[in-house]
């Protein structure tokens, strides 16, 4: 591997000096007051990044997927039926895991891939149905599109369901008001976008989705993830009372902690800013390269990464080169399409100059496999897009 590789992946993301320090604190006891304090902290901390003030935020050992089960076993019952809007491979995964659990699964599936359902097919299907809880994923990493969560939100709510929205690939990257949007529970992970290690699965519940939890009248089929275990400590802090029940990730907590420091440092408004600046500067640069993009247009397209076709003749040795220049990419994650695109990931720290880099090291790989292109016309194109901001 190049010494000094710049890790441009769909998460893990680069971390900040500051996490990396916090991961490398001696370690504590986690009854210790200084780690105690640190997790009030950081559910304090979250709930501000998801724009939830009065909603009750669960950081458990684990990913993301882990994250969607205990949405999955903790909200909805035996008999209760879900609405998936499926956009990739993510929503194919949350229905699997709904399944796993019993739930009756229907799934409102892109026309194409790289689109987005539209609202009058959920709208239709919501009129017919009685379902308890609509899904969706903001970003499906696995296609780069983005859905109007705000809006579905808003749908799901004139029908009754419950709204739950996989973030994963979005909070703190994009713009996420889970109050004001009435998104019921919202689910993450502490390494694409929140700029911290993987190794935390995060769920936001708001009152809606705590209420419905409480009302269950069948027992959660989790023996972990039961937010019985959990709401004490969310609710009232770690005490010897309601201490973890699992020794807790204690320096994985304090990174995210730092982490989610920065980011209110920044600014939720200015980071989602940036973030979309970022995507359309490396947007632009690789249109102008002659590439095209899994999203079939700028408003299905996610801020947090970019899925680009290969162009005729290449394949994903591609990214051996790109590599060899120094950037990490990725390579495809849906199924039908895996081979023949890759997936730049441009969340968390990313800098200006970062994109820059990426596009530099994709067009000397390009150029090393044989693609004949205008060379530096990715570099400019982003740089126009940089300096007219
Ligand atoms: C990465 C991702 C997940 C799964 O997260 P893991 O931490 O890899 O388990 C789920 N949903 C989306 C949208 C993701 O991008």
């Amino acid at each position: 591997m190049h010494k000094t590789c710049l890790l441009m992946i769909p998460g893990p993301t680069e971390l900040t000096q500051g996490v990396l320090t916090a991961l490398s604190a001696p370690m504590c006891s986690h009854l210790d007051p200084g780690f105690t304090d640190d997790w009030k902290q950081t559910l304090q901390r979250l709930r501000l990044v998801f724009g939830c003030s009065n909603g009750q935020p669960f950081v458990a050992s684990g990913n993301g997927t882990l994250a969607m089960d205990m949405a999955a076993a903790n909200l909805p019952e035996p008999d209760d039926t879900v609405l998936v809007v499926n956009t990739g491979v993510f929503g194919d995964r949350f229905a699997s895991i709904l399944g796993c659990y019993g739930r009756t699964v229907t799934q409102v599936c892109a026309p194409q891939i790289g689109d987005v359902p539209s609202l009058e097919a959920v709208e239709n299907l919501l009129r017919d149905g009685n379902f308890k809880l609509l899904v969706a994923t903001h970003v499906d990493t696995s296609t780069g599109v983005r859905v109007d969560v705000k809006r579905l939100a808003a749908l799901g709510h004139r029908y009754g369901t419950l709204v739950v929205v996989d973030g994963v690939c979005a909070v703190a990257g994009e713009e996420m008001q889970q109050e004001e949007w009435n998104i019921d529970l919202v689910v993450a992970a502490s390494q694409k976008a929140l700029g911290a290690p993987p190794g935390l699965a995060i769920v936001m519940a708001g009152p809606r989705a705590v209420h419905a939890f409480h009302a269950r009248k069948t027992p959660v089929r989790h023996g972990d993830a039961d937010w019985t275990f959990w709401l004490p400590l969310v609710e009232n802090g770690i005490t010897r009372e309601t201490r973890h029940r699992g020794t807790p990730p204690i320096n994985l907590i304090r990174a995210l902690n730092v982490a989610l420091s920065q980011i209110l440092a920044e600014g939720l408004e200015a980071r989602v800013a940036h973030h979309e600046l970022v995507s359309k500067a490396i947007k632009a640069g690789v249109n102008a390269l002659g590439l095209t993009q899994v999203p079939i247009g700028p408003d299905r397209a996610a801020h947090t990464l970019s899925a680009v076709y290969y162009p005729p003749g290449l394949d994903c040795s591609l990214l051996a080169h790109v590599e060899e220049e120094g950037v990490i990419l990725s390579g495809g994650f849906h199924p039908v399409i895996h081979d023949r695109y890759f997936r730049i990931g441009h969340m968390g720290t990313i800098s200006h100059s970062d994109a820059l880099k990426t596009l530099g090291a994709l067009e000397r790989g390009l150029d090393r496999a044989g693609y004949k292109f205008e060379p530096g016309a990715g570099s400019v194109a982003a740089q126009k897009v940089l300096s007219e901001s």
